[in-house]
């Protein structure tokens, strides 16, 4: 038995069974042996029947007095299976839905021992689908809850993972035996055998403890050695140390706001030094980052070189597209677009001035990293909103140039001392004042106890709105998000769209949602743009970037379903313009927490206050969820929580590569390949 055998090894894994872990993402013994809980089933200490408490999950031992088995009902419908159950001290009511096949196995007279969690119901406690199992077989440990899929059941998974028990001893380890005696660290083996088994929860927190110093040890290594390729080993391109720059700058109608000048000179000081810049810009939704993108590419340009813009999306890279040539085309730059739905003609004239370099600014979206995309001589990559991008597709933009600058936009802002991790490689810069003169968005929460407050709240709104529309602007609705259920979102989305055309006659209502193709989306896009859309009911494919000065109102439908930081980045597709602008938070929920939400945005503004506001109510692991900040999945190991261990595990890291820069040596060959693999098939660390 191997780590890298693939599971249809094992007994009572066929293809049936090995589809569906492979929704779990298990393919091999060893993606089964890094599958951890997801909870546990205290089954050590038996109870007494009388002893049972409402809620509380327990085990039991007793005998069954009477099977009430399944009739049918009228209608052909079964009748559940009913059982007393009794010990010595008392008696309880089982309960089995469709479990026919009960009679068969369970007869009335034998010992059983039970394990399950009792409800109440008309005043005496039962136990709906309880686990059960002859003595013989009955297991009074700690037992594992597996995350599950259809197809799979619990049984099924404790059975599948008790046989990989014997790979436990032999699996690579990551860290040095140095490295586990220094931070008083349990052995790899006694770790995974307890996090699948514990004997008790003292040693659970030990393995737990052992295996988040793992997985932060192979994340802080890849960004610690991401940053040294990127900065350190390889020297970068110069521009010309000449104030070029001004000349784009006292264009501007503007003066640039005191943050946006020490971004500028931030990033100026990079330009025309020979390290490699890589440099984040943080800064709130309307700070003015694109024009600090803009003066840096104005640079590239001034100094002979190209710039590349990458958007996560076909509408924003078209909105830059257009941003750009207003802007830079006026100082004589030639600007271009590169995107995956164009046609193969234009796209090989575009890849034809890319490579001869009379296209000096090229945006777009990910075609601008396909391997057949070549530069004259690639100066600059700018990526915006970064957290759709992962490290490993930043390196391949970056290694389109000569080692060009690389300059990341978010405005996803996040406390400090979680930026330095989450974006390891990078300097960071924060855009932290608005420009002047900008309204604030008036926010409106509406709640009430009941529906028919909601709806009275709500049909407030939609007045308000057409009050808006009849003084000519524009307005987005953004509907629901249900469960991550892209067709529950849809649906929802299409009957508001419907409810509002309807409503709001002799206006335009549109819809964009996220399963429409590239093309709808723009084209719908471009009509709400130029104003032959009203209305735009979107689910949430709006979040990023999306400008439409026209538009003066943001209404968000169940926004109880929307974190703060989201509403925030909502919020700021409104009070682009001159108009004042409002926003309105339809919350159907009536928990505690999202009024509280909604009564925050009602009073802040501010993008960083938010963010540390949601870190508050909605704990670390929802919003720093690290997918979204392109940062490879953790299974254990929390951002936020743990930053004691972080803190440790830096210091082994320097450790670590002090001696082996680049993890060239046969003892780190275990730790290499996990962060190849964290941080997902592109990625290698042999640049
Ligand atoms: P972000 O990308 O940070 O969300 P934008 O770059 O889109 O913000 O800027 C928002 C708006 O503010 C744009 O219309 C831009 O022209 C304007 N703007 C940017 N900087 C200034 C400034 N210093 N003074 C006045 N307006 C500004
Ligand atoms: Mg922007």
């Amino acid at each position: 038995m191997n780590s890298l055998d693939s599971i249809t090894v094992l007994k009572g894994v066929g293809p049936k069974k090995a589809d569906a872990l492979k929704k779990l993402g298990i393919y091999t013994l060893g993606d089964l042996v890094y599958t951890f809980p997801r909870g546990y089933e205290d089954r050590r200490n038996v109870c007494n029947i009388a002893d049972l408490r409402e809620n509380q999950a327990a085990v039991f031992v007793g005998t069954v007095e009477t099977v009430v088995s399944s009739g049918y009902r009228g209608g052909g419908f079964r009748r559940p299976t009913k059982m007393l159950v009794s010990d010595d001290t008392g008696s309880i009511e089982l309960v089995f839905f469709n479990s026919a096949y009960l009679a068969k196995t369970i007869k009335s007279g034998n010992q059983y021992v039970f394990y399950g969690k009792p409800t109440l119901n008309r005043g005496k406690l039962q136990i709906i689908h309880p686990d059960f199992s002859g003595i013989k077989y009955a297991d009074f440990g700690i037992l594992p809850v597996y995350p599950l899929v259809s197809g799979i059941s619990q049984k099924d998974m404790r059975k599948i993972h008790k046989q990989v028990e014997p790979l436990y001893g032999s699996l690579d380890d990551i860290l040095s035996q140095d490295t586990i005696e220094r931070n008083n660290l349990c052995s790899l083996e006694y770790a995974i055998r307890n996090m699948h088994a514990p004997e008790d929860k003292q040693k659970l927190l030990e393995a737990k403890y052992r295996l988040i110093f793992d997985e932060f040890m192979v994340l802080q290594t890849g960004l610690a050695i991401a940053k040294n390729n990127s900065s350190e080993l390889k020297k970068g391109i110069a521009f010309d140390d000449d104030n070029s720059e001004d000349e784009y700058i006292n264009s501007l109608p503007y003066n640039l706001t005191g943050a946006q000048r020490r971004c500028t000179n931030q990033i100026m000081a990079d330009l025309v030094s020979d390290k490699r810049m890589n440099r984040l810009v943080q800064g709130d939704v309307g700070s003015g980052k694109t024009v600090i993108a803009e003066i840096a590419m104005f640079k590239a340009f001034k100094s002979g070189y190209q710039s590349v813009m990458m958007a996560p999306t076909e509408i924003l890279a078209k909105q830059h597209y257009e941003e750009l040539t207003a802007t830079l085309s006026g100082h004589g730059v030639s600007v271009g677009f590169l995107s995956g739905s164009m046609k193969a003609a234009e796209r090989r004239e575009v890849l034809a001035k890319l490579k001869d370099g009379s296209i000096q600014v090229v945006t777009g979206t990910h075609a601008l990293i396909q391997p057949d995309v070549e530069y004259k001589n690639l100066g600059l990559v700018i990526t915006d909103e970064q957290h759709r991008f992962g490290v490993a597709q930043r390196m391949r933009l970056k290694d389109k140039g000569d080692n060009p600058n690389v300059l990341v936009m978010t405005a996803t802002p996040i406390p400090r001392t979680l930026a330095v991790i989450l974006y390891g490689d990078l300097d960071v810069s924060v855009v932290d004042e608005l420009p002047p003169g900008r309204k604030a968005i008036e926010t409106k929460l509406i709640s009430g106890s009941n529906q028919s407050q909601i709806e009275e709240g709500r049909n407030r709104c939609y007045n308000f709105v057409e009050k808006q529309l009849a003084m000519g602007h524009q307005a987005y609705v953004v509907a629901p998000l249900i469960d991550e259920s892209e067709v529950m979102d849809i649906k929802s989305a299409i009957e508001i769209q419907e409810e509002l055309s309807q409503r709001f006659k002799g206006y335009k209502v549109g819809l964009v949602h996220g399963a429409m193709k590239q093309a709808e989306k723009d084209q719908i896009m471009e009509l709400f743009h130029k104003g032959q859309i009203n209305v735009l009911v979107a689910t949430v494919v709006i979040e990023v970037g999306i400008n439409v000065p026209n538009a003066t109102v943001m209404v968000i439908e169940n926004s109880e379903r929307f974190g703060l930081a989201q509403l925030h980045q909502l919020r700021g597709r409104v009070g682009r313009g001159k108009d004042k602008s409002y926003c309105f938070l339809i919350n159907a929920g009536n928990s505690e927490v999202s009024v509280q939400r909604g009564k925050i945005m009602e009073a802040s503004s501010d993008g960083f206050y938010i963010a540390e506001e949601d870190l508050k109510l909605r704990g670390p692991g929802e919003i720093f969820g690290t997918r979204q900040h392109g940062i490879p999945d953790l299974r254990l190991a929390d951002l936020a929580r743990h930053l004691d261990v972080m803190e440790l595990v830096k210091t082994e890291v320097a450790r670590i590569l002090e001696d082996d820069p680049t993890l060239k040596k046969e003892e780190n060959k275990p730790l290499k390949m996990r962060i190849e693999s964290l941080f997902g098939k592109d990625y290698t660390l042999d640049l």
